[in-house]
């Protein structure tokens, strides 16, 4: 295991491909996420059923995270989720089950186009894949997200030329950390040797097992530093903290 403050490298002369998780990793998905619902809690009137925007976005957060590990655990379905996470919360508000039905299927897009439209990234993901690039290495998202929205939000976060790939869970129906969307990343990459593949991302149960289970190379990124760092594979609490170089063996 490393310490906090050491440089983790990725060795360009063992590594053909570079792979980012997208929500959290590469865009502050947190910020934008606070800013889209708050949002909504404006244009949508949801006073009427709860007393701040704070109240709000506090119980979608409760309903969305559990639905979220349901849904890469493969027990409920995207549309499922999608509806839920509005429902539960309005529901619990108070809301009469039609009523909450009818809302929730209005504010499932009225969420994901604003969100779509932030643009807030983490601290230095854009310099990350300049360095990557500069090293001569293909860069691809590897992302759970849903694919009306990921594209969007890599244009609104200005991401779009320096990603070579995006592989969504959406493009074959199955989550990371299922071994079958690494296989599939491996096969859009053209490249089919897994050792020469790596995974960046904040997530060790999806991002960090799925790849090591893939035989993939993986960094676990920390920005939150109360996360535990895995086990499996170096870690870093800062983007700027990934360096990308040819190491010399003797
Ligand atoms: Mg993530």
């Amino acid at each position: 295991m490393n310490s906090k403050d050491t440089p983790v490298i990725i060795d360009s002369e063992h590594t053909d491909v570079v792979w980012l998780d997208l929500d959290d990793t590469l865009i502050d998905f947190q910020a934008n996420s606070l800013r889209a619902l708050d949002n909504v809690y404006r244009q949508e009137k949801l006073d009427r059923f709860f007393n701040s925007p704070q109240l709000w976005i506090d119980r979608y957060h409760h309903y969305n995270s559990l639905l979220w590990k349901d849904y890469a655990a493969g027990k409920v379905t995207r549309e499922y989720l999608k509806m839920e996470r509005f429902r539960m919360p309005l529901t619990e508000a108070g809301v009469s089950t039609d009523d909450a039905t009818e809302l929730s299927l209005k504010l499932d897009p009225v969420y994901l186009n604003l969100l779509a439209e932030e643009k807030q990234l983490m601290p230095g993901a854009l310099d990350l894949l300049k360095r990557i690039r500069r090293a001569g290495l293909p860069v691809g998202v590897l992302s759970n997200g849903f694919v009306e929205v990921q594209h969007r939000k890599i244009a609104s976060a200005g991401l779009t030329d320096l990603i070579d790939m995006v592989v969504l869970s959406d493009d074959i129906g199955v989550n990371k950390p299922d071994i079958r969307l690494f296989e599939h990343a491996m096969k859009v990459s053209g490249n089919i040797s897994p050792e020469r593949h790596i995974m960046i991302g904040d997530n060790p149960d999806t991002d960090i097992s799925g790849a090591i289970a893939a035989g993939w190379q993986a960094i676990h990124f920390i920005p939150n530093a109360s996360v535990s760092p895995s086990e499996k594979c170096p870690f870093v609490q800062n983007l700027s903290l990934i360096e990308v170089k040819k190491l010399r063996y003797c």
